[in-house]
């Protein structure tokens, strides 16, 4: 299927490995130029260096933290009217929510709600005005089901769910939709991270544990980031003007519900 956007421009959010990476490589093979975003600059360079060398396409690095005023403007002033945005950033630390300081829930709500806000606030009325946007902002599967040692991410994300859900059909007459994708489990770094301290109270590898829990996903497995990648392309296609605000779930049938 051609998705219709061979030429449009996009800002990918921390895109220089995992997730926001295959987004990135997803789209740049619909023939979407790319700016993409992280904080490690040399990681980035090399991400974007991979995806030039694949798909041919122009994909500029912005180096910076997206959480941070100035690590938007990076990438804003590369691409101040992008006509796709994917919304991304690295997910707060687990824990017990005793441990929680008030800094440490600011730095989530900046993180994986009101950044992404921001970055959406910078990008809409352009979008408005030429009559086609298609923002995709990456959340977590805790929304729909709360994961119990990330409340800092089952808050966060749920705020920023809250705000879409309303943003999402002021917006979608013109042409521009909004809509939040919401991973399972995914073979990446981060999968890692949030099996590691359960790994090691249990006594087992982290790769032990990512392999117990793909056993226990219908799919029988974790996913892979380009099955990933592969539907927010989708979801930022010509084809997908008619889906509004949803929250799509990519689990392998992991939550268990009729519908
Ligand atoms: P990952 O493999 O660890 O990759 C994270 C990427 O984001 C890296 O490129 C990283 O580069 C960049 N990044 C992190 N913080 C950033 C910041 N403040 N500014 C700019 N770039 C930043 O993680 P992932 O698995 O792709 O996860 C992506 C998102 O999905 C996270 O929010 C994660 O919590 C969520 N999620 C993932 C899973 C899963 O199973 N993988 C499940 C549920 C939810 P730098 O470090 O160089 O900045």
């Amino acid at each position: 299927m051609d998705l219709g956007i061979h030429g449009r421009k996009a800002i990918v959010c921390a895109a220089s490995k995992g997730l926001g990476f295959a987004c990135a490589m997803a789209l740049a093979r619909e023939g979407v130029s790319l700016v993409i975003t992280g904080r490690n600059a040399e990681a980035l360079e090399a991400a974007a260096a991979k995806i030039r060398s694949e798909t041919g396409v122009s994909v500029r690095a912005a180096a910076g933290d997206i959480t941070s005023p100035e690590g938007r403007a990076t990438a804003l002033d590369l691409c101040p009217a992008p006509d796709i945005l994917i919304n991304n950033a690295g997910g707060p630390p687990p824990g017990d929510f005793r441990e929680f300081t008030d800094a440490m829930w600011h730095d989530a709500l900046n993180a994986n709600m009101l950044s992404p806000i921001a970055m959406i606030k910078a990008v809409i009325d352009p979008m408005i005005a030429q009559n086609f946007g298609r923002i995709v902002n990456i959340t977590s599967g805790s929304v729909k089901s709360p994961i119990a040692n990330i409340g800092l991410s089952n808050g966060a994300r749920t705020g920023l769910t809250g705000f879409v859900a309303g943003l999402a059909r002021q917006v979608a007459r013109h042409n521009v939709t909004i809509n939040n994708l919401l991973p399972g489990p995914f073979n990446t770094d981060r999968l890692r991270v949030t099996v590691a301290k359960a790994a090691e109270a249990a006594g087992r590898t982290a790769d032990e544990m990512i392999a117990a829990r793909a056993k226990e996903n219908p799919a029988g497995r974790v996913g892979e980031p380009e099955e990933f990648g592969a539907a927010c392309a989708f979801l930022c296609s010509n084809r997908s003007g008619y889906i509004v605000g949803q929250n799509l779930l990519l689990d392998g049938g992991g939550f268990n519900s009729t519908m």
